[in-house]
């Protein structure tokens, strides 16, 4: 998609420093971080959110968990636990409409979130 920052993240025009790549996903660390460890595992291919999921994206979103099991444990965050986190939409504050995995950990995550 020609005007979405992420589609730009991942065809390089805007740089990222990355986590991880394969053929299917890129992770890559956020601009402002929420936790001592912030990794965002984006599809290369653009889906709106996980609300636009269909049956056949299945490949693609085990290819995300899998790259947020790797950057998690990467990070040295996995035994002490992480939190993935999806927004979808407005009222979730869904700010770049391009499907993304927050990674979080590091630290003690409160629960309810705000
Ligand atoms: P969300 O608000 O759930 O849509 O998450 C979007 C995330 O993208 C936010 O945590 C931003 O800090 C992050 N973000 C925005 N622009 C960039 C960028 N150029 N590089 C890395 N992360 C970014
Ligand atoms: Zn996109």
């Amino acid at each position: 998609m020609d005007d979405c920052l992420f589609c730009k993240i991942v065809a390089g025009t805007i740089p990222s420093r990355k986590a991880y790549e394969d053929d299917e996903v890129l992770a890559f660390y956020d601009i402002d971080p929420q936790a001592p460890s912030h990794i965002l595992v984006i599809p290369k291919r653009h889906i709106q959110s996980a609300d636009a999921l269909l049956p056949e994206d299945g490949t693609t979103v085990m290819a995300m968990f899998a790259a947020a099991q790797r950057v998690a444990k990467e990070s040295g965050i996995n035994k002490s636990g992480y939190r993935i986190v999806t927004n979808i939409g407005e009222d979730a504050g869904q700010s770049v409409p391009h499907m993304h995995l927050h990674v979080l950990g590091g630290r003690s995550l409160q629960w309810p979130p705000g």
